[in-house]
């Protein structure tokens, strides 16, 4: 092991913790300051949208660890507290209290902050889904029998509406593709989504994006979201909106640090951004060996598998991330996995199952013959000897490793 003493890691989600549980498990002794700027215990994100805003988990289910677990880390928390500027020369750490934390070596695991509409988040009954604290406010709001608008229908839009439904919401979404996750289901699968959400009775609105919000004092400014206004100049009534427009990586705080700030922070394939600082989770943009491309994923796995990586690879073991990627979404009574990337491009084949069924399995292509992804529509056993294959080609070759880039 390398001759290390402190170490920081900014960020206590799943990457961070994750970080810090494996540097313990390979047996670093030394110090772990924890930068935490909430001031929960650390906590899971995909059940918040699923589980947390439907009321049917209770908020504590979602902490990553017991404070009994967290205790036998021994970690140095510094809880509530921002970082909020990086000297990479001096190996530093400047906190939002003032303090200053030295170390031998970071990781920099902050996540996303959502993105905004530009103009209408004053209003009451507007939100944004990123936090605990975020989801126990929506789901206060969430009243059956009254009117959720969600703008943007990916991923998390279309979890929450799912969810807002079953809780007895009407529920419009506004998503300005004409299909909805055609980047990264592919235009059948999307279509396949989309009719899921509307046989249920969601309304989807694609093809067009919100112009602005209305609220119900003079002259749209101000008091309690009324309407959401299309750019067309049509109107839907609302109670409450949620606006579900992607998330930026939490990097302004590391401007003018010398790191390369492109789409998060970017990184060799051993997840490092500068000698002795890494980057884990939701903000890493790190050079796959594989997909021999930089890549950034906001995927629950990822963040946990990334972790580990970092820790084995501040430890001194040097071994490039090659993952096969993998996420989840859960809407209505269907679970979708999917293990890889497809391209645009990508041939989509039905290999189990039909489109049109409750259960399939679809395989994409690319080149013909080259397996690139497998989704599973309520079929986790069925993707398994796809995952194996792919799993098999997520191999870096020796010449990738003997690279210079690596
Ligand atoms: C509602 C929701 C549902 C999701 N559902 C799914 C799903 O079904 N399937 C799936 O695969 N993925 C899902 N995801 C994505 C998944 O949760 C993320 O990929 C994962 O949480 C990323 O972990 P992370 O540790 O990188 O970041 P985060 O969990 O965001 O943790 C980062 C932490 O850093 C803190 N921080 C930020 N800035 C600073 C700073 N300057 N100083 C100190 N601390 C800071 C933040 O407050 C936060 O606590 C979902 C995400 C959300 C929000």
């Amino acid at each position: 092991m390398r001759n290390l003493n402190r170490i920081v890691i900014i960020g206590a989600g799943a990457a961070g913790l994750t970080t810090a549980e494996t540097l313990r498990r390979l047996g670093f002794q030394g110090t772990i300051m924890m930068v935490h700027a909430e001031h929960t215990l650390p906590y899971d994100r995909p059940p918040l949208s699923k589980q947390v805003l439907a009321g049917t988990w209770a908020p504590e289910k979602v902490h990553l660890r017991s404070p009994v677990a967290l205790e036998k880390l021994a970690l140095d928390w510094f809880h509530g507290v921002e970082a909020t500027h990086l000297d990479v020369a001096e190996h530093c750490v400047a906190l939002s209290d003032g303090q200053r934390l030295e170390f031998d070596a970071a990781v920099i695991a902050m996540g996303l902050t959502p993105r905004f509409l530009s103009s209408g988040h004053d209003l009451q009954g507007v939100f944004v889904l990123r936090t605990l604290e975020q989801t126990l406010a929506l789901r206060q709001a969430l009243v059956a029998g009254t009117r959720l608008v969600v703008v943007g229908g990916g991923f998390l839009g279309l979890e929450a509406a799912a969810t807002a439904h079953q809780l007895g919401l009407e529920v419009d979404v506004v998503e300005p593709l004409p299909v909805c996750l055609e980047g990264p289901l592919g235009r059948a699968i999307g279509e396949r989504v989309m009719h899921l959400q509307t046989a249920h009775g969601v309304r989807l609105h694609n093809g067009i994006g919100v112009r602005r919000l209305i609220g119900d004092q003079e002259q749209g400014h101000g008091g309690a979201v009324r309407e959401v206004v299309l750019e067309d100049g049509s109107t839907l009534p609302a109670d409450v909106v949620l606006v579900a427009v992607g998330a930026q990586p939490n990097v302004s705080w590391l401007e003018g640090s010398g790191l390369t700030l492109q789409n998060g922070i970017v990184c060799d394939a051993f997840c490092q951004a500068a000698p002795d600082i890494y980057a884990a989770g939701d903000v890493a943009n790190w050079y796959h060996p594989y997909l021999q491309r930089q890549v950034r994923l906001e995927h629950r796995m990822n963040a946990t598998e990334q972790g580990q990586a970092v820790a084995r690879n501040i430890l001194g073991e040097r071994q490039p991330f090659a993952p096969v990627p993998f996420f989840w979404s859960d809407q209505f009574d269907v679970k979708i996995q999917m293990y890889g990337i497809a391209s645009r491009g990508a041939e989509l084949r039905i290999v189990e199952g039909a489109l049109h069924e409750d259960r399939f399995v679809a395989a994409y292509y690319e080149e013909g013959q080259r397996l690139v992804a497998v989704l599973g529509w309520n079929s986790p056993k069925q993707l398994l000897p796809y995952r194996q294959q792919l799993l098999a080609a997520y191999t870096p070759s020796q010449e990738t490793k003997a690279s210079g880039v690596l």
